[in-house]
C-alpha cells in the first residue's frame, strides 16, 4: 500500500533470549538474567498529573529488556542496542545530574532505590555492588510511549529481584511496586533531569494484562480498569507521528505555572479541588482568558477520566469515543499543546471512519492515539499515512495497543 509502517512488539521469549545475546557479546559473560518493562499509552487524563488529577494509562506489548550481571566492586557498565556510545563508571559517583546522557536512567535507578524508606530492597547489596547492564528497547525512543520509564522500571525489577524481593504475583507485589515507582520517578526527575510526573512509571510496573488503570495522582493509588477492547470489536491504534518535541519543556513548565497560579488565585490545593459543576463560577474568579482556558482544560479533563473510568467498569467502551474527542479539543483549544501533525492525525484518523481519537502524552510531537472498530485499523491508518504524505511530512508510524503486563523477569 502506501509505506505502511506497524512497529509490532517482537515476542518476548525471543526478543529476551536477544538481549542475553547482546550481552555476551557486549561483555563475554553469562547474564544472571532478563528482566523487562513495557512502555505505555495514556487512554485519558492529560495535563492533569501534576495538579492532583486523574489519568488513565495501559502498558504497551513494545517493552525494554535488560540483561543483567551484579558486580561487588561498585562498577556499573551500561551499554544499549540503540545508542552506541555506553559508560561505565563509579556508583559512588551517581546524583543529581550525573551521570548525563542515557546512563542516567540506568544508574540513577540503584541511586534511588537505595533512598526509599523502609522498602524491602533499600539496604540490599545489589543496590551498592553495581552491575553490568545489556539494554535492548522496542519502545521508539522520544515518541511519548515512555521508554524513559520503560528503562528505568526494567532495571528498577531486575535489582529488586536480585536483592530477593518476590514479584512474581503482580497482584500480591502492587505494594512494592509502587515504591519502586517512587524510586523510578526520583532517577528521572534528579539524576535525568527530567521533571515529570508519575504516570509513566506507575503504568509501567504496575499495570496488568487485559486492564489498564485509573491512577490518582494526589496519591498515587491505583485501580485497575480492565479493557478488553477487542471483546466490543474494538481496537486502539496509536500513531507515532515522529515529529520532535523540541519546544515541549518550556510550554511544559509554563502550563504547570499557569494552573498554579490559578490554584492560589481560587484558593484550593490542585483543580482536582474545583467542582466540575462550579466551573462557571470559579473561571469567573480568574484574572484573564488564557488562565480561564489552562483551568477549564484540567477541571473538564479529570471529569471525562471519571466519566471514562466508568464507562470502562460496565463494558461501554464504544461510548469513550466521544470523551477522547472532547479531550483532544480541550488540549488544542484551551490548553494548546498540539501540533500540526497531532491535529492531522486526530482530524484524519475522524473523517476515515474511528469512533474518538486524541493526542497523547505531553504534545507538541509524540503520539496520537484512535478508537476503531478492528476492521478499519488498516484503512485508517493508511488515510493517515496519506495525509502526512499530501502534507509533505515525514510517514508516520503505527504500533497496536493491547494492554500488557507490568516489569517482570523474562529469563
Ligand atoms: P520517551 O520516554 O517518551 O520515549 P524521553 O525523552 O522521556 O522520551 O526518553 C527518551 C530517552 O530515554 C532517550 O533519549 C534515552 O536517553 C533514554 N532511553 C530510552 N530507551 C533507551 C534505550 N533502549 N537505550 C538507551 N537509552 C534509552
Ligand atoms: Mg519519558
Amino acid at each position: 500500500g502506501h509505506g505502511l509502517e506497524f512497529l509490532e512488539a517482537p515476542a518476548r521469549p525471543s526478543a529476551a533470549a536477544d538481549a542475553a545475546q547482546r550481552f555476551r557479546e557486549a561483555f563475554g559473560a553469562e547474564p544472571a538474567g532478563v528482566w523487562s518493562a513495557p512502555g505505555r499509552v495514556n487512554l485519558i487524563g492529560e495535563h492533569v498529573d501534576y495538579t492532583g488529577g486523574l489519568a488513565l494509562p495501559l502498558a504497551l506489548p513494545h517493552r525494554t529488556f535488560v540483561a543483567l550481571a551484579p558486580r561487588t566492586d561498585g562498577t556499573v557498565r551500561v551499554r544499549s542496542a540503540q545508542e552506541a556510545s555506553g559508560w561505565d563508571g563509579s556508583l559512588a559517583d551517581v546524583g543529581p545530574g550525573r551521570p548525563d546522557g542515557w546512563a542516567a536512567y540506568v544508574a540513577g535507578v540503584p541511586w534511588a532505590m537505595a533512598q526509599v524508606d523502609g522498602a524491602p530492597f533499600s539496604g540490599a547489596d545489589v543496590l551498592s555492588g553495581g552491575f553490568d547492564v545489556l539494554v535492548d528497547g522496542h519502545v521508539p525512543l522520544g515518541s511519548g510511549l515512555s521508554s524513559s520509564a520503560a528503562l528505568e522500571c526494567a532495571v528498577a525489577v531486575a535489582l529488586a529481584d536480585l536483592a530477593g524481593v518476590d514479584l512474581r504475583d503482580p497482584r500480591a507485589s502492587d505494594a512494592v511496586r509502587a515504591r519502586l515507582a517512587e524510586a523510578c520517578v526520583r532517577a528521572e526527575n534528579d539524576v535525568a533531569g527530567a521533571p515529570t510526573g508519575g504516570m509513566d512509571q506507575a503504568a509501567s510496573l504496575r499495570c496488568h494484562e487485559g486492564a489498564g488503570i485509573l491512577l490518582d495522582c494526589r496519591d498515587g493509588t491505583v485501580r485497575h480498569v480492565p479493557l478488553d477492547l477487542a471483546a466490543a470489536g474494538l481496537a486502539l491504534l496509536v500513531v507515532d507521528t515522529r515529529a520532535s518535541h523540541s519546544h515541549s519543556g518550556g510550554e511544559y513548565g509554563q502550563r504547570r505555572a499557569s494552573l498554579e497560579a490559578a490554584c492560589a488565585a481560587l484558593g484550593v490545593p490542585d483543580m482536582r479541588a474545583v467542582d466540575p459543576a462550579g466551573l462557571d463560577a470559579a473561571l469567573a474568579e480568574l484574572p484573564d482568558d488564557v488562565t480561564r482556558a489552562r483551568v477549564r482544560h484540567a477541571v473538564t479533563e479529570i471529569d471525562r477520566v471519571r466519566r471514562a473510568a466508568a464507562l470502562l467498569a460496565e463494558g461501554r467502551e464504544r461510548e469513550i469515543a466521544g470523551l477522547l474527542d472532547a479531550s483532544h479539543e480541550s488540549l488544542r483549544h484551551d490548553y494548546e499543546v498540539s501540533s500540526v501533525e497531532l491535529d492531522l492525525v486526530v482530524d484524519t484518523a475522524r473523517s476515515a471512519g474511528a469512533l474518538g481519537a486524541r493526542m497523547t502524552g505531553g504534545g507538541f510531537g509524540g503520539s496520537a492515539i484512535a478508537l476503531v472498530e478492528i476492521d478499519a485499523v488498516r484503512s485508517v491508518a493508511a488515510e493517515i499515512g496519506i495525509a502526512f504524505a499530501a502534507q509533505g511530512l515525514r510517514a508516520p508510524q503505527f504500533l497496536p495497543a493491547l494492554p500488557s503486563a507490568g516489569a517482570a523477569r523474562d529469563l
